[in-house]
């Protein structure tokens, strides 16, 4: 089997990194890729090769397509939202019926990439959710008046569509909340703000829980934990996430009632004749024992993925062949009971537009206990060099996420570039243990 995973974050180096320890594999490409692809950080294993194409546009179906034909590609796993809202796993499943193609539709996309959708979904089908409402740019002078009637004191503010993670503002008070609104139904993130969703503001902790799901039934893998906040103790401005601890332990009603909420996701999919192939990802906040969506991704996230597929011991391409021939409810997954850490190296200015062209040095190859994902790098003159945004994801197992964390977090001092920050605290117990 051929695959082509198409993305160019650390999630994509370590879906390939793991597809690559598949018997059944004989070639994995990544496309676009990153600086890793082919060059370090992925395990060579006999008779396989993993290629990047650093020229091939996701966004392009018919590329994508032609791309499939002319490698003799046999499945595609679709890591970001972009290329799902584009629709492009329902051109491959429409024009190659043979391809095994992981990711929604678009239909089933809308979830992540429409937020107002989302909400909707969730209160039709009994979602627990925190309260909203939805302003449209055609009636932004309605703003003053909304928020006379909210009946919260903090709220969350959100543009609608896609905003590559920074579409959510989080104001001290309902007056920023207001401007925030308002700033974004004038344009601040174009279209992806034509709909503003302002809701209330939930406290507690956050877990992320993704699943394989196969349209009809679901499997969770363990439960993360995300650092969103850009610097340690969760100050700073919010990113596409610092690092991820992962099993978080929640109380096994929290746990049941996650179930319950995926099983009622499932049945809403169905009742809407939308068959949902790939994985599902729910943030939640958990409020004195009880889950709240805060939202679903229609993908793997990131970092979580890169965490997860080291705590994974089943074969990957198994998994994924099972959600598409929808038989998964019979297929065992078995994840390692160890725990994983996985720490964010980001560039100098990040989450601004980050510094590239920096060589990075002292990364180390991977073995049992650490593997380093590349994420924004890529190769000059034959040197592995920074290219933006976050730049690598150091993973590390450990018997306890302290372990984990000490040993990613060692890794992590010694890689060298230019303008280099991480946090040395994720997954800290403060963060993890659950409230009694
Ligand atoms: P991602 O980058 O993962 O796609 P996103 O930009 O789609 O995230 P959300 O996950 O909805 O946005 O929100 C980002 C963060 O904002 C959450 O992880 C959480 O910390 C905070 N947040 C969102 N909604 C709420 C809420 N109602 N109450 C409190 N905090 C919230």
């Amino acid at each position: 089997m051929n695959v082509l995973v198409i993305g160019s974050g650390g999630r994509e180096h370590a879906l390939a990194w793991k597809l690559e320890q598949s018997s059944l594999i004989k070639k994995v490409i990544v496309a676009p890729g990153n600086g890793a692809s082919g060059r370090i950080g992925m395990r060579k294993f006999k008779k396989i090769l993993i290629q990047c194409h650093l020229d091939l546009n996701p966004n392009n179906v018919k590329e994508v397509s032609d791309f499939c034909v002319g490698n003799h590609i046999h499945c595609v796993l679709i890591g970001p939202e972009e290329p799902l809202s584009n629709g492009l796993a329902d051109h491959l499943i429409k024009t190659h019926p043979d391809l095994i193609v992981f990711g929604p539709t678009k239909d089933g996309a809308q979830l992540e990439t429409s937020k107002s959708f989302s909400k909707q979904f969730m209160k039709e089908y009994g979602l627990p959710t925190a309260d909203f409402v939805t302003v449209s740019a055609d009636n932004v002078k309605s703003l003053d008046s909304v928020f006379e009637r909210v009946p919260w004191k903090k709220s969350v503010v959100k543009a609608d569509g896609l905003a590559a993670g920074k579409g959510v503002i989080i104001p001290k008070d309902n007056e920023e909340a207001k401007n925030a609104a308002r700033s974004i139904l004038e344009g601040e993130f174009g279209s992806a703000g034509h709909t503003v969703i302002i809701e209330e503001r939930l406290e507690g902790y956050e877990v992320s829980a993704l699943a394989f799901v196969d349209g009809i039934s679901f499997k969770k893998m363990p439960l993360g934990k995300d650092h969103k906040r850009l610097l340690e103790l969760d100050f700073g401005p919010n990113t596409g996430g610092m690092g991820v601890v992962a099993p978080v332990e929640i109380p096994s009603e929290v746990n049941c009632q996650i179930d319950e909420i995926f099983e009622k996701t499932l049945k809403g999919l169905a009742n809407r004749k939308i068959k949902y192939c790939g994985v599902l990802y729910a943030g939640f906040m958990i409020v004195n024992k009880k889950p709240y969506l805060l939202e679903f991704n229609c993908r793997f996230g990131d970092p979580e993925t890169q965490v997860l597929m080291r705590l994974l011991e089943s074969d990957l391409f198994e998994i994924i062949r099972s959600c598409v021939q929808q038989t998964l409810s019979k297929c065992e997954i078995q994840w390692s009971t160890k725990s994983a850490c996985g720490v964010v190296l980001a560039s100098g200015n990040y989450p601004k537009s980050g510094d590239k062209g920096s060589p990075i040095r002292n990364v180390p190859p991977p073995n049992d206990t650490n593997v380093v994902f590349h994420a924004g790098t890529s190769v000059i003159n034959n040197q592995i060099v920074t290219n933006g945004g976050r730049i690598l994801c150091v993973t590390s197992i450990g018997k306890t996420s302290q372990d984990a964390r000490e040993q990613a977090n060692k890794v992590a001092s010694e890689i060298e570039f230019s303008g280099k920050q991480f946090r040395k605290d994720i997954g800290k117990p403060l963060d993890t243990v659950a409230p009694s």
